[in-house]
C-alpha cells in the first residue's frame, strides 16, 4: 500500500444490461480500491432496469463482498437519472462516477484522489486524450456537440470530457439540492463551480457488450444539454423570425410598389410567392418547435414526477 488517505470514497457505476463486463469491472474497480489506504470505501452500482443477468450478478458480488451496495431501478430510466441516484445515497467524502463498461480506468482513482488532495479541488474531471474503438460516426458526433453546446451554452463546459470525474462532498451537497429532474450532469457540475481539474486519460474501447447509447437516446441526451443550459435557441429564433419578417416586408413594399409601377412584371410572379410561403412557413415551423420544446421541458418539470423508482435495495 503506497499511501494513506484520510477520507472514504464513494464509487458510482451506473448499469444497463452489462452482463458481459460486470463482473470484470466489479473486479478491476475492487482492486484499485485495495492498492491505496483510505479510510473505507463503497461501490455503489446502479441496476437502471436491466433485462439481462446484470442484476442477478451484481447481487452475487453484493453478498459476498460488504463495500458493494445495489440500488435496483423499477425499469430502465437512463444513464443520467441512474448517476443522480448515485450520487444522493453516496456517503463518501468523495464520490468518483465511472461507466460499467470499463472505457474508463480504474487504475485513475489514487491519482484522482491525490489531485483532489493535493491541489485542494473539489471537482477533477476526466478529459479525453483520445478516443478508441469508437466509430467515426460517434467521434464526429461528439465532437459537434461539444462544439455547438458550447456556442450555445451561457455556461463555458469543458469540451471531450464525460462524467467520469471525482466529486467532493461539497460539490455533493450542491448537487442533491438541484430540484430539476431532468439532468445533464456535466454541465450541472461545470455550472455547480468551485475548483475543477482536468486529469487526462486515453479512452480505451468499450470492453465488452455494445454501446447502451443508441442514435435515439444521443438525441435526447443532446436536447436535454441544449435547452437546459442555454436560451439562446430562444434568441435564435427571435433572430431567425425578426429577420424573415424584415424580408416579408421588403417583399412586400416590392410587390406592391409593383403593382402601381410595373403591374406586368407581376404576372409570372408565382415563383417569388411560393418561396416566400416556403420560407416564412419554415421559419414559423422551427421557432414554434423551439418554443415547444422548452414548453414540453417545463411540463416535465411541473409535474415534479421523480427522476426514478427504487425497486429495492442491497447492502445498504
Ligand atoms: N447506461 C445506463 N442506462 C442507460 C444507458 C446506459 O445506466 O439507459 C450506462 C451504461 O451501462 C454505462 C454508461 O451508462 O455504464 C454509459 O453507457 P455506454 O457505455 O453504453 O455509452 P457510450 O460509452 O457508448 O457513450
Ligand atoms: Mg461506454
Amino acid at each position: 500500500m503506497s499511501e494513506h488517505y484520510n477520507l472514504t470514497v464513494s464509487i458510482i457505476i451506473p448499469c444497463f444490461n452489462e452482463e458481459q463486463v460486470i463482473m470484470y469491472t466489479y473486479e478491476r474497480v475492487s482492486k484499485t480500491m485495495q492498492s491505496f489506504g483510505h479510510k473505507g470505501y463503497e461501490i455503489i452500482f446502479i441496476n437502471d432496469g436491466s433485462r439481462d443477468r446484470t442484476l442477478s450478478i451484481l447481487k452475487e458480488i453484493a453478498q459476498k463482498d460488504a463495500n458493494v451496495k445495489i440500488i435496483g431501478f423499477s425499469r430502465n430510466f437512463g444513464h443520467q437519472p441512474a448517476v443522480t441516484a448515485g450520487i444522493q445515497a453516496c456517503t463518501g467524502d468523495v464520490a468518483i462516477i465511472i461507466d460499467a463498461d470499463l472505457q474508463d480506468p480504474p487504475e485513475l482513482f489514487p491519482d484522482m484522489v491525490k489531485m483532489h488532495l493535493e491541489q485542494n479541488a473539489n471537482v477533477v474531471y476526466g478529459m479525453r486524450e483520445k478516443r478508441k474503438g469508437e466509430t467515426f460516426f460517434k467521434k464526429i458526433t461528439a465532437r459537434m456537440f461539444y462544439r455547438t453546446i458550447n456556442f450555445l451554452s451561457d455556461t463555458p463546459l469543458p469540451v471531450d470530457t464525460g462524467d467520469f470525474r471525482l466529486i467532493d462532498r461539497h460539490v455533493i451537497e450542491a448537487f442533491k439540492a438541484f430540484p430539476e429532474k431532468n439532468k445533464y450532469i456535466r454541465g450541472l457540475i461545470s455550472w455547480i463551480g468551485f475548483k475543477q481539474v482536468p486529469i487526462m486519460y486515453v479512452r480505451e474501447e468499450r470492453f465488452a457488450g455494445e454501446t447502451k447509447y443508441p442514435l435515439s437516446k444521443m438525441l435526447k441526451f443532446a436536447s436535454t444539454s441544449l435547452l437546459y443550459f442555454s436560451k439562446k435557441p430562444l434568441k435564435l429564433a427571435l433572430g431567425l423570425g425578426s429577420l424573415s419578417l424584415i424580408v416579408g416586408l421588403a417583399l412586400g413594399i416590392w410587390v406592391l410598389t409593383g403593382l402601381i409601377f410595373r403591374p406586368e412584371t407581376l404576372v409570372p410572379g408565382w415563383a417569388s410567392t411560393v418561396i416566400a410561403v416556403i420560407f416564412f412557413g419554415g421559419v414559423q415551423l422551427l421557432t414554434i418547435g423551439v418554443l415547444g420544446e422548452y414548453l414540453g421541458n417545463m411540463f416535465e418539470e411541473i409535474k415534479n414526477r421523480p427522476e426514478y423508482i427504487i425497486y429495492e435495495k442491497v447492502n445498504f
